[in-house]
C-alpha cells in the first residue's frame, strides 16, 4: 500500500509537469496516509525527475518518518489542509500560468466549461501574495479553502484538493484550462 501511495504521488507530479502546470522547481503533491501523517514530494529536485523513492512520509509537525529526501518546503500548507479538512486525501500545488495571468490582471476565475462547472462547482478562493513555506501562508491557504476545493495564490500558484489523486489533479487541470480559455477569449475581444 505504502509503495503504491508513493508511486501515485510521483506519478501525479509527473503528470503536472507534462501538462506544464508546474515549473522546473515549483509545485508539490501530497497524499494523506492517516490522521497525522502524509506522503509528500521532495524539495530541491527538478519536478520532472521526481520518483516514488524520493517521496517521504512525514507527520503534521514536519518530522520525516520514512524517506531519504528533505520534504517539500510547503509541508506546513499540506499539513494545515489535512488538519482542517478530514475529507481531503490529496493536495496538489502547482504554478499554472494562465490562472496566474488572470489573477494578476484582477480578473476573477469563472468556470466556463461544463466540466469546470462540476469539478469547481464550489468556486475558487483567493489568497494574497505572502511568503511561501511559512505557517502564516499555510494557514491563509487552509482558511481560504473553506467552502472551496481550489485556491489561487496571487503571484505564486494554485492549490486543489480531492478525495483522491484523480479529483485533485483534474481540478488543477480544469482550473488552468478554463483560465486559458478566459485569457484567449479576452484577447480575441
Ligand atoms: P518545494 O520544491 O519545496 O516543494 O517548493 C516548491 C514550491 O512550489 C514552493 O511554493
Ligand atoms: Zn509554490
Amino acid at each position: 500500500m505504502a509503495a503504491n501511495q508513493r508511486e501515485l504521488v510521483a506519478k501525479c507530479m509527473g503528470m503536472l509537469y507534462q501538462r506544464g502546470l508546474v515549473t522546473a522547481t515549483g509545485g508539490n503533491v501530497s497524499a494523506r496516509n492517516d490522521d497525522r501523517t502524509f506522503y509528500v514530494t521532495p524539495t530541491s529536485l527538478l519536478k520532472g525527475e521526481i520518483t516514488a523513492e524520493t517521496v517521504s512520509l512525514i507527520d503534521f509537525d514536519g518530522n520525516v518518518l520514512e524517506g531519504l529526501h528533505k520534504p517539500s518546503s510547503e509541508w506546513r500548507m499540506h499539513a494545515s489542509i489535512y488538519r482542517a479538512f478530514p475529507d481531503v486525501n490529496y493536495v496538489v500545488h502547482a504554478h499554472p500560468t494562465y490562472a496566474l495571468a488572470l489573477l494578476r490582471r484582477g480578473l476573477g476565475f469563472a468556470p466556463l466549461t461544463e466540466e469546470a462547472g462540476i469539478l469547481l462547482a464550489d468556486g475558487v478562493g483567493v489568497v494574497e501574495r505572502m511568503t511561501p513555506g511559512t505557517w502564516e501562508f499555510a494557514e491563509a491557504v487552509a482558511s481560504s479553502m473553506k467552502g472551496h476545493k481550489a485556491v489561487l495564490i496571487k503571484d505564486h500558484g494554485a492549490v486543489t484538493v480531492g478525495k483522491d489523486c484523480v479529483e485533485a489533479f483534474a481540478r488543477m487541470d480544469v482550473l488552468e484550462q478554463n483560465s486559458k480559455i478566459a485569457v484567449l477569449w479576452h484577447s480575441l475581444e
